[in-house]
Formats: structure tokens, C-alpha cells, sequence
């Protein structure tokens, strides 16, 4: 497969990232390659330039008819849908069509793959099971939906003992050979509903993640979602379940082995090990499933006991998910502007047991607010609006916590600073996106840090 590009024509529809590192890879394996975006070259900017002067050749705006169909192999980036009728007619017409993930997986075949997907959680889950790897000695590449794209560890396949990937439900769609050594479906909730028309499609597409697996590989699963274990019934592998309450849904695959919560940590049962848990960036249930859920693909993959245990003490976090900034006169300060959904707050809210000051709003999603007023209940002490849901989130918190509005983000964090007593914990969490006032979460998250930093 990897000599058969060479002088082959192969285009790459779609030049956001994954797409980019594609064309990349495709070059350096001595394809013939085309690049196709919907932007103008303008728009593309240095990317343009970089792969032209590689002797990429851009088309921009519409496809041009017939493009597709003479190539060998189109390759798709994951924002591009696979239904497009030029795509479909370019299947007709014999072109292989791959995601970036396929075309990466056919130069890294012989590296183990540990791949994660699920709705919520995969970030973590991915960063901390790169950490686990790590720490056992390996030479371990962490990227693909998070971070680096995979195509760019398979310019260097050489380089690399074990791939840990997070998959996206539009990656996993591009995938047909890719085998992974481990896979996890961490959760499954019904979002991307416009591209996905019913739930079970949506599962369907995550349980591609199962396909090519075959002897020694293994599966992991959230045992206590019945949509779930039902899916991993699709696994020809024995199938491991994390759960936070040690039960497990009925009907669905049956299990090799599960990873089961307990205070302060969490056990596998079937190898009779105990794990702590006390690292701040891991606090809250939904961390403790990715933790188990990491702990396990760690663990089945052949990282040693104590370098699960040390990277899971060692893990320093993802940046805005639940990041401690500081501790200032017995107060903490801490950043979760990744939170852009009610569910969110939900989660955030569990992982503490009280004293909190919330700082929330922004551009709001029209979700009602409702759910995170009851699941604050005696637990938020105050709320410190901003942005433009400011007015929605103060009519919910009516009569529930006292509200603060402050417009800004910067007139909260000083008013936060006036309410908040040794004990309390500041937590921006804010429910909203944040378009109205910021670039993106990330910036708002990081406007917080500079501000509690200055205090
Ligand atoms: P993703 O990459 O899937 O978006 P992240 O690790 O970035 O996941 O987490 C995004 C948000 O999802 C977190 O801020 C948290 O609110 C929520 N979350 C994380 N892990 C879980 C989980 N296991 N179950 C439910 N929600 C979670």
C-alpha cells in the first residue's frame, strides 16, 4: 500500500488541519496531489502557499465535475460529509475515498493504536492515556481529533511504540482498514443531531471504531449505559467496562473484565489491582470514568502497574476543562471555559461539594438554565453574570442564589474577588460560547487565568 501512492493522483477534499497534514503526508510519499476547499486562496492563506510551492495543485470553491473520479484515492477531512454526491460519485466511479485517519493508518500498521471516541470526555481521556503510555516508557504519539493530527506521526513511523488517538464520530465515518489494539467508546449522548438522524446512526458510526478488531485486541466501555453495551455486542473482542457504581446495564456484551469505582479511587476487578485518584486535575465522576476508562487501555496495552498509578498522579490537565489557576487566601480559582453547554455546568457542579461562586454567560445556546440552578442547590452561594444570556441566567437564579451582574468578564473576577471567603471556590463555568465577548473558549479561558494571575 505505501509504494502504491507513488505517482498516484490523490486528492485531498478539505484543507483544514487533518486535511493539511494529509497533503503533507501524501507529498512526502511522492503522490501526485490535488487539494480541494471550499475558501478562497486568500482565505487558505500561508497553508496555500506552503503546498503550492510544493507543487500541490489548489482548486478552490466549487468542485469542478469529473475532478473527483479521475483520481486513485480521494481523502476526505472530517468537516467534509461523506454523503456529498461528488463523493458518491466518485465511489461509483472506483476511487478509494479515506478519512485522514485511513490514509495516516495505512504507513503506521505495524504501530499498536489505542483509539478513543464517545461525546464527552475524549480529550481527557486521550491526554491522560498518553500520559499513562508515557509513563510506562514508551515512545507514544498523542493526537488525531486533539492535537496533532495522526498523518503526522506517520511521517515518522519509526519513531513511535504506541498511537493514542481521539476519534471524532466524522473521523470514525473515513475509516475502513484501521484497526485499533484498544478501543473506548466513553458515552454517547444525542448531539450532532443534524448530521445524524436518529441516535442509533450516531452509535452506529461510533461502533466503527469495533470493526477491524480482531484476536489480542480489546474493547472498553462505560458499562452502565445500556445503549453502549448494546453497541459493543458489534466487538469480536473481549470487552472491558468501567462503572461508578459497580452495576452494569443489562443485555449487552458480555464483559472480560470491568474497573469499578470505590472513595478515593477505583479497582480492576479482574486483575484484583487498587488505583487512587486524588489529582486535582481528575476531580469530579466524569473524570473518574475517563480515569478508569484510560486506566484500562493503559493496563491491557502493557503499561506496568505503578506507571498507570504514577500518571495518574503525574497528569497535569487539559487547559480550560476544570483548571485549578490558583489558590489565593484559601481561595481557589478555577477555569472550565471549555463548559459552552448546560450539560457542561452539570458535570462541573458535581465535581465540587459546595462554596462555589459561579461566573456564567455568554452567547447563549437557548437551553434552558433551569437544570444547573437545580443541580447548584446549596452549593452555589452566588452567580456572577456576564455577556449577553446575562438577563436569561439572573431570571433563573431568581429567588435560588443572590446574582451579580457584571457584564464583563474582567468586573467578575474583581467583584468575585470582594464576595469569595477562605473555602469558597471561584469557578468560571460559563454555559454559554463565547463569541459575543471573545475569539473562543480558549481565549476566554485564558483572559480568566491573566486576570486571576493579577490579582
Ligand atoms: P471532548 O474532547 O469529548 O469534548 P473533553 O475531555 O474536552 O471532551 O471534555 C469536554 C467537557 O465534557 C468537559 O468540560 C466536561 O464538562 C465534560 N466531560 C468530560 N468527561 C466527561 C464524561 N466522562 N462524561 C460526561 N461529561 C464529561
Amino acid at each position: 500500500m505505501v509504494s502504491s501512492l507513488s505517482g498516484q493522483k490523490v486528492l485531498v477534499f478539505g484543507l483544514a488541519k487533518s486535511g493539511v497534514a494529509a497533503a503533507r503526508l501524501l507529498l512526502a510519499r511522492g503522490a501526485r496531489v490535488t487539494a480541494l476547499d471550499a475558501r478562497d486562496e486568500a482565505s487558505l492563506g500561508e497553508v496555500a502557499r506552503e503546498l503550492k510551492a510544493q507543487g500541490v495543485t489548489l482548486v478552490t470553491g466549487a468542485t469542478p465535475p469529473g475532478l473527483l473520479e479521475e483520481q486513485r484515492l480521494v481523502v476526505v477531512s472530517p468537516g467534509v460529509p461523506l454523503a456529498l454526491p461528488e463523493l458518491k460519485a466518485a465511489r461509483e466511479a472506483g476511487v478509494l475515498v479515506w478519512g485522514e485517519i485511513e490514509l495516516a493508518w495505512r504507513f503506521l500498521s505495524g504501530v499498536p493504536l489505542i483509539g478513543i471516541t464517545g461525546t464527552n470526555g475524549k480529550s481527557t481521556t486521550t491526554a491522560l492515556t498518553g500520559e499513562l503510555f508515557t509513563r510506562g516508557g514508551g515512545r507514544t504519539f498523542v493526537g488525531g481529533n486533539l492535537g496533532r493530527p495522526l498523518a503526522e506521526a506517520a511521517l515518522t513511523p519509526k519513531d513511535w511504540d504506541t498511537l493514542v488517538v481521539e476519534l471524532s464520530s466524522f473521523q470514525l465515518e473515513g475509516i475502513h482498514l484501521m484497526r485499533p489494539k484498544g478501543a473506548a467508546i466513553l458515552n454517547l449522548t444525542p448531539d450532532h443531531i443534524d448530521r445524524y438522524l436518529s441516535h442509533d446512526a450516531y452509535g452506529e458510526a461510533k461502533a466503527r471504531i469495533f470493526r477491524n478488531q480482531t484476536l489480542g485486541d480489546f474493547a472498553v466501555v462505560n458499562a452502565e449505559d445500556a445503549h453502549l453495551m448494546r453497541l459493543a455486542l458489534h466487538a469480536n473482542v473481549p470487552v472491558y467496562g468501567f462503572s461508578l457504581t459497580g452495576q452494569k446495564a443489562e443485555g449487552g456484551a458480555k464483559l472480560t473484565g470491568m474497573a469499578v469505582a470505590r472513595p478515593g479511587g477505583f479497582r480492576l476487578d479482574f486483575l484484583g489491582e487498587d488505583y487512587t485518584l486524588s489529582n486535582r486535575a481528575l476531580r469530579g465522576a466524569h473524570n473518574a470514568q475517563n480515569a478508569m476508562a484510560a486506566a484500562l487501555l493503559a493496563r491491557l496495552g502493557g503499561v506496568p502497574k505503578e506507571a498507570v498509578q504514577a500518571g495518574l498522579d503525574g497528569y497535569p490537565g487539559l487547559p480550560h476543562r476544570l483548571e485549578s489557576v490558583r489558590v489565593l487566601d484559601g481561595v481557589e480559582w478555577v477555569n472550565d471555559s471549555k463548559a459552552t453547554n448546560v450539560d457542561s455546568v452539570l458535570v462541573a457542579l458535581r465535581a465540587f461539594p459546595g462554596n462555589l461562586l459561579l461566573i456564567a454567560g455568554g452567547k447563549g445556546k437557548g437551553a434552558p438554565y433551569r437544570p444547573m440552578v437545580e443541580e447548584g442547590r446549596g452549593k452555589v452561594k452566588a452567580v456572577l453574570t456576564i455577556g449577553q444570556d446575562a438577563e436569561l441566567l439572573a431570571a433563573a437564579y431568581q429567588g435560588q442564589a443572590p446574582v451579580h451582574p457584571c457584564g464583563t468578564l474582567e468586573v467578575a473576577v474583581r467583584r468575585a474577588r470582594e464576595l469569595a471567603r477562605a473555602g469558597d471556590t471561584v469557578l468560571l463555568s460559563p454555559a454559554c460560547a463565547s463569541y459575543d465577548q471573545f475569539k473562543n473558549f480558549e481565549d476566554r479561558g485564558d483572559t480568566f487565568k491573566r486576570l486571576v494571575q493579577a490579582l
